[in-house]
This record gives C-alpha cells, sequence and structure tokens, in this order.
C-alpha cells in the first residue's frame, strides 16, 4: 500500500531514516519492517514554540516494493536546422530558461551576453573582492548565469500564479541540483554549486544546436518600422532572428538608456532601497529557536519582516544566513552591496536586506530624466555610499544599536563584506527619508525579536538593485512590446519578475509566446 502521511517530529528524528520508518509505523498502526521506503513531498520547520518542530509529508510504501521518485524528463530537441531562431540578450535565468524552452520547442536560440563563463567570471569576483575593481561587464550582475550565480540561490516565488514552479525546480534537478529542493518548503542552492548547473544548461544549449556568444555586450537595436531587424554588439557584429527576447536584469543602465534613446516605450517604476544588515548568525539562531545552541539538525535560522513606517513599506529582502555580504556594483564609483551563501550555509553571519520602497514622488529630483528618474536616483544613492566608504568599495556601515538611536560608532565590529567596512553616520549617506524610516523599521523589528537591536550587528549601505527601477512595457496577451512587434521584454529587468525563479517562469512564458507566434507550425 502507498500512503500519504503528514507527521511533526523533532529535528533529530526527522534527521534518520529510521526513526522516521518508526514513526510512520506508529502512524499507520504496523510493524517498522513493514515500511520499505517513503519519499518526502513537503519538509517544513515550525519554530514558533520553545522546541522546533519538524513538519513531514510524505508518501510511504508499506508492505510493498519502495520506487524511487519519479524524475520529470525533458525533451530537449536538435534545433541546428530549426526554421526559426530568436535572439536571447543576457544569460540570467529568464534568458537560460527562456532558451531551454524554446529549445524544447523546437526553435534555435542565440543567446547574447555581454559578460564572461562562469569560471572566467570568478575570477573577476576575486578580483572585486580583493582590489575594489568593478568590471562594467563581469561582476556579481553580470555574466553566465546573471544576477543569480554567484547568490544564495534562494528558489523560493510569490508569483505561483505566473507559471509552474515545480517545473523550474525539477530543471534544475535534472541540471544538478540536490533533489531537496523539491521538497523542502525555502529550497536554496548555493553559491558553490550554482556554476556547475549554469555550465550544464549552457552544455544543453549548445549540444542541441543553440549558440551561445560570451563578450557579447548589446549597444544598438537596428529597427525598421515597428519591426526590430538587427542587434549591433559593441565590438560591432550584428545578429539578426525572427524575435528578440530582451533579459537583460535590474543593472543593465545602458539598456534603458539605449530604449529612451531609440524612443522605444519604457516606464519609471517604484522600487526599493536601503542597507544590508549583519548579525552573528548564532544570535539569530538562540532568537528564532529559543535555544542556546543550534546543534546539528536545524538549518541556520532566518528571518522575514514588513512593517509599515509613516505609510511606506520597510522589509527585509533575500536574507542570506551563514552567508556574505558581496559587492554588487556594475560600475566604478557605485557602492552596491548584496548577499550569498554557500549550500550549507556555514558561515558565522547572517545578512539582509533592509529596505524601504521608493514611489515615483520620492525622486521627483530626477524628474529632469524622464522615465529614468527612479534609476538615476538609485544611482545618485550608490555614488553618495561610494564616496562616503572612502574608495575602493569600502562600504560605509553603522553598528545596529547606534543606528537607531542617530549614534555615530566608533569601532565597528567584524563583518563579512570582504573588501572592508568604514564607519559613518547612515543618515549622511542615505536619503533622509530612507535613513529615517529604516531606522523607524528597525526599531519595530526589534520589538519582534529579541536581542535583534544590537551593536554586535552593522548595517552597510547600500542595498539598491533589489528590483528594476524601470519596466518596459508589454502587451499582456502577447507579451510583446507595444512598438516593436517582435521585441519580447522579460524577467527582472524589464519588470515582470523579482527572483531566479520568477525570472525563470517569465523566460518560459515569453518563450510559450514566442512558439504560439513563430512556432513549427508558422510560416
Ligand atoms: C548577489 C546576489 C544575490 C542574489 N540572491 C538571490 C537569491 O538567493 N534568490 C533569488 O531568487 N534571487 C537572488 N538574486 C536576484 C536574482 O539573481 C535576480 O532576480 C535574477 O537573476 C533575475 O534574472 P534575470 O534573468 O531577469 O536577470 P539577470 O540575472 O540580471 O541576468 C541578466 C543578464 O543580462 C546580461 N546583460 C545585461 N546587459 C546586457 C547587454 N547590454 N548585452 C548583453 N547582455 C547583457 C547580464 O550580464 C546578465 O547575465 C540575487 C542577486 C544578486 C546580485
Amino acid at each position: 500500500m502507498q500512503k500519504t502521511i503528514s507527521l511533526r517530529l523533532l529535528p533529530s528524528e526527522a534527521a534518520s531514516e529510521t526513526l522516521v520508518k518508526q514513526a510512520i509505523a506508529r502512524s499507520v498502526g504496523v510493524k517498522p519492517a513493514v515500511v520499505n521506503g517513503y519519499i518526502l513531498q513537503k519538509q517544513s520547520i515550525d519554530s514558533r514554540g520553545r522546541q522546533p518542530w519538524i513538519n513531514l509529508s510524505l508518501l510511504a510504501y508499506i508492505d510493498e516494493p519502495f520506487r524511487e521518485r519519479e524524475r520529470k524528463s525533458f525533451s530537449f530537441r536538435d534545433v541546428r536546422s530549426a526554421k526559426q531562431t530568436v535572439i536571447i540578450v543576457g544569460a540570467g535565468p529568464a534568458g537560460l530558461f527562456a532558451a531551454l524552452q524554446l529549445i524544447e520547442s523546437g526553435i534555435r536560440p542565440i543567446i547574447l551576453e555581454r559578460g564572461k563563463d562562469v569560471r572566467a567570471r570568478r575570477r573577476d569576483l576575486a578580483l572585486l573582492n580583493k582590489e575594489g575593481a568593478v568590471n562594467p561587464d563581469s561582476n556579481y550582475c553580470f555574466g553566465e548565469g546573471g544576477a543569480g550565480t554567484y547568490s544564495d540561490g534562494k528558489l523560493y516565488t510569490r508569483s505561483s500564479k505566473r507559471g509552474d514552479i515545480n517545473r523550474i525546480l525539477e530543471l534544475f534537478v535534472h541540471f544538478g541540483a540536490d533533489e531537496k529542493i523539491l521538497y523542502e518548503s525555502h529550497p536554496h542552492i548555493g553559491t558553490n554549486k550554482l556554476p556547475q548547473i549554469i555550465t550544464a544548461m549552457r552544455e544543453k544549449i549548445l549540444e542541441c544546436g543553440g549558440e551561445y556568444h560570451f563578450e557579447k555586450r548589446v549597444t544598438d537595436f537596428i529597427l525598421e518600422g515597428s519591426h526590430l531587424k538587427e542587434i549591433k554588439t559593441a565590438d560591432g557584429l550584428r545578429f539578426s532572428g525572427s524575435a528578440v527576447i530582451l533579459a537583460t536584469g535590474h543593472s543593465a543602465r545602458d539598456i534603458f538608456e539605449l530604449l529612451q534613446h531609440r524612443k522605444i516605450q519604457i516606464e519609471l517604476k517604484p522600487f526599493a532601497l536601503g542597507v544590508r544588515v549583519e548579525h552573528p548568525q548564532s544570535l539569530v539562531d538562540s532568537a528564532q529557536y529559543h535555544c542556546d545552541l543550534r546543534g546539528e539538525f536545524l538549518p541556520p535560522a532566518a528571518y522575514s519582516w514588513v512593517q509599515q513606517v509613516d505609510g511606506k513599506g520597510v522589509f527585509s529582502f533575500c536574507m542570506c544566513p551563514g552567508g556574505i555580504i558581496a559587492p554588487a556594483a556594475t560600475a566604478p564609483g557605485e557602492l552596491v552591496v548584496n548577499g550569498w551563501s554557500p549550500s550549507k550555509r556555514n558561515n558565522p553571519y547572517a545578512n539582509s536586506g533592509i529596505v524601504v520602497s521608493i514611489e515615483e514622488k520620492d525622486v521627483q529630483a530626477f524628474n529632469k530624466y524622464g522615465q529614468l528618474a527612479a534609476m538615476y536616483f538609485q544611482q545618485s544613492v550608490e555614488q553618495n555610499a561610494f564616496l562616503a566608504g572612502g574608495g575602493k568599495l569600502v562600504a560605509p556601515a553603522q553598528r545596529l544599536a547606534d543606528f537607531t538611536e542617530n549614534k555615530q560608532s566608533g569601532r565597528l565590529p567584524d563583518c563579512s563584506y570582504l573588501p572592508g567596512i568604514h564607519s559613518v553616520s547612515m543618515k549622511e549617506v542615505l536619503p533622509a527619508f530612507v535613513s529615517e524610516r529604516l531606522r523607524l523599521g528597525f526599531r519595530e523589528f526589534g520589538k519582534k525579536m529579541k536581542g535583534y537591536i544590537t551593536n554586535e550587528a552593522v548595517v552597510v549601505a547600500t542595498e539598491s538593485r533589489t528590483s528594476s527601477p524601470v519596466r518596459i512595457p508589454r502587451n499582456p496577451d502577447n507579451l510583446q512590446h507595444p512598438q516593436v512587434e517582435n521585441l519580447y521584454p522579460c524577467g527582472e529587468g524589464a519588470g515582470y519578475a523579482g527572483g531566479i525563479v520568477s525570472a525563470a517562469m517569465d523566460g518560459e512564458r515569453v518563450a510559450a509566446m514566442i512558439l504560439a507566434k513563430y512556432g513549427p507550425q508558422s510560416q
């Protein structure tokens, strides 16, 4: 018999196959010997009470042979002689998942990526961390795999209505991710594992006959009426295809400028901006798990908060338990931070973005830039932070309790941010309305978690690339740009995603629309 069972176990029990089988036997009323195996379907932690519990939902095989989890299969086709070719600008999750979907549909993708392959990109990240040297084409946001490659690889999303999350997770597993992402409530992959997965995707695209070009920064669009005829790259090459998927991410400011210059409609979009806060992981663990020591059976704890301050959202964003704060600028003279963690999340720090919503009325001083006002506001805050930090990507920072009390910190605590931190008063670095809302927001968060407001924690500026400050519009029914009939804005940069999974799902949606218009059945 196969039976779906829900169990609530101690962390140490949930980690032991024998103890889980015993719990199944108790729950069904059979002997443990007849429980032949089980497949986990959902796993989550309930840490609301003093004792954390693990909730499991599983399919148990009782008195019948155990069968391994069925893996989803994908039929990638040989597209070498496909009738239709589609240009994809940007090899982030949106571009890559669009490419894979096109290949499954018999359409040949040509990927143009400004950055380098994952391995070469790693060398540029080392320079970024050691010497504060930003390569504008190869950094934490640009390069193969996009912004998500050297990240925490969190794979959860709130946009479940926009696509098939399970299909995205199955594809990640197909290309080498651990199966546990299929059942964990907060799956993540880790910086150390993502590059191999991205490499495997590239190898599949090439094996099927797709093209993949690195160090091809797109610099111009050649239009013929409402048709995008050709794409020009910085080295003077030209590419053309039936359609163009523009999946260049939230940091491709030159692409937004190009669109504005070519009079291709774009729109200002609200986004969020603030700081990254770093606590000792042990402090977050003991507050969230109500214990002195987390022990080996629970993962490093996280938190997630949202608070209204003066009618504006202040919220935590992209938390990296056991992680590192990373320099995520894409041009010299700007200071941007973000976070990453390895698969084991075993660094001694917990960092999270804490950001304030930025709306159109907040960026009025930049109105002369039209629809790019929010983007230039974002850039100006990053440039201020760069100057306040003292060069070479040394970041402005303040102890958290000091920040909430408006006191400048003396010596700063240790911090995972490799280029180093420099003591400042955050209110000198951030716009006053941002810094004040953050200060009040932190105070409210402090009421939710014991010990959160502490001078052992440090805030680091700026967390500014939370989402795109620009939207590239598209028709809701066919996802084409309203003015350019074969241009498909896609992913986070176009304003239709906010994370790895939602960007991947958007890539698939756009690919499906292209299939409907240009697929094998079309002329
Ligand atoms: C350090 C860090 C950690 C993150 N952690 C997480 C996380 O744990 N979980 C999560 O869900 N999200 C995370 N994110 C956000 C996530 O990476 C993005 O939401 C996601 O990658 C967006 O996908 P995308 O394909 O739309 O764009 P991107 O991933 O930004 O990809 C865009 C691609 O386009 C290329 N490009 C840009 N301009 C041009 C041009 N002119 N010509 C050619 N190519 C160009 C870029 O090089 C890039 O490869 C993190 C981001 C960063 C920076």
